[in-house]
């Protein structure tokens, strides 16, 4: 999505692009996530205000390009307890709560927002600027648009190998002549990106998702519960230190630094995750015991079993190393930059990240 995003911003700037990606088709993060656009948790300053951004472009771009499946959901946090809704109150006294378009619901208002949530819950933080697309299509759907302008080529199925003065050379030994190149690896940080940029200051992060049949309800907002506070900046202070110190995380979700968040899908099925690995060589298969505890949750949030569940899989992102950037930009050659490591807010910032570099880049 990160090249993708800036392809768009090079092609809506009047310039020629040719994507080269080595799978046929995108396997990467970008295909594998939830198709949050994510503002409510960011960090104050440069993370809340890219997102912030992102989430106007997204929207922008959603009207062009119906394919996406952009839409203005918002998300609910479910509270169950009265130390998750103290970290509720807490965020929602801040100055900058409006920013994030968070408020407190009670449960009669949780209902009349989303009816499908008839579960157990005491309360819920209602983030309005949340939204959601649709991670399998929306790279095509962007695609055709592109290819639309007569000013974009898409070759599949070749590895860029070797950085040129003029472009770069593909593993098939064509040589794709161009002023700028924008290496967007994701988390393929070995072989080309170790040659052009040594030890870049990114890591790996693995997660582990599912997604059910449809529920023949319609879930009008995405979900989380309360242990997602642990896993977003947004949410640090005394209340969120107090839940961590008082609340532990059932085993299972301790083990496997677990929330939930949950998004239904356009044709009615839900995505549901996640889990967190850090610490390589990750495992290859995907482990049971914390799709039992995402099952438990949902149904218990839901009030209702989940349908089935029809496929299961895990993704690797790449983040910073340093929580306070953005993503890893690095101007590499004279003609050449580095765009990885956004980390689990990459399909939310992609539009605002690639719009940055097109600027510094001078686009
Ligand atoms: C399970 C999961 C859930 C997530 N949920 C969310 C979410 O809901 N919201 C959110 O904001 N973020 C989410 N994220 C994070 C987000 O998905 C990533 O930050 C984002 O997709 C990264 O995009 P990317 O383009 O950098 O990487 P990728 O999508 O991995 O793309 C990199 C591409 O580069 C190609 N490539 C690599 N090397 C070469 C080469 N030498 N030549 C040619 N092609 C090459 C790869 O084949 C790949 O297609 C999630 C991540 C995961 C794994």
């Amino acid at each position: 999505m990160l090249g993708t995003m800036h392809a768009w911003q090079a092609v809506s700037r009047g310039h020629d692009v040719v994507q080269v990606e080595r799978e046929q088709q995108a396997r990467g993060a970008s295909v594998r996530n939830f198709g949050l656009v994510w503002v409510g948790g960011r960090a104050p300053g440069e993370e809340l205000a890219t997102a912030r951004r992102a989430r106007e472009l997204w929207e922008e771009i959603g009207r062009q390009v119906g394919g996406i499946g952009f839409r203005a959901n918002g998300s609910l946090t479910a509270l169950r307890t009265p130390a998750e809704v103290a970290v509720a109150e807490e965020v929602v006294a801040r100055p900058d709560a409006a920013d994030r378009g968070l408020k407190f619901l009670t449960p009669d208002e949780v209902r009349a927002v989303n009816p499908a949530l008839s579960g157990a819950m005491v309360a819920a933080l209602h983030c309005e600027r949340d939204a959601a697309v649709e991670p399998r299509v929306a790279q095509p759907a962007l695609r055709q648009h592109l290819l639309a302008t007569g000013r974009y080529t898409w070759l599949p199925g070749r590895e860029v190998r070797t950085l040129l003065p003029h472009g770069v050379r593909d593993d098939h030994g064509d040589v794709h002549e161009a002023d700028l190149v924008l290496l967007c690896t994701g988390a393929a940080l070995g072989g080309l990106v170790r040659e052009v940029a040594g030890e870049v200051p990114v890591r790996r992060v693995r997660l582990q998702m599912m997604q059910t049949d449809p529920l023949a309800e319609r879930l009008t907002t995405s979900v989380a519960d309360g242990d997602s506070f642990r896993y977003y900046p947004a949410y640090r202070g005394d209340a969120l230190d107090a839940l961590n110190r008082n609340q532990p995380q059932p085993a299972v979700a301790a083990e496997h630094k677990m929330q939930l968040l949950m998004v239904q899908r356009l044709d009615g099925s839900l995505t549901i995750g996640d889990t967190h690995e850090y610490d390589e060589p990750f495992t290859f298969d995907v482990d049971s015991a914390p799709y039992e505890h995402l099952v438990e949750v949902a149904e218990s949030l839901l009030g209702r079993p989940l349908p089935p569940i029809r496929r299961r899989w895990a993704g690797v992102y790449a983040q910073h190393t340093d929580p306070a950037a953005v993503v890893h930009r690095d101007r590499i050659a004279d003609n050449a930059w580095l765009v990885t490591g956004p980390g689990g807010r990459g399909m939310t910032c992609s539009p605002a990240i690639a719009e940055r570099t097109a600027t510094e880049a001078g686009l």
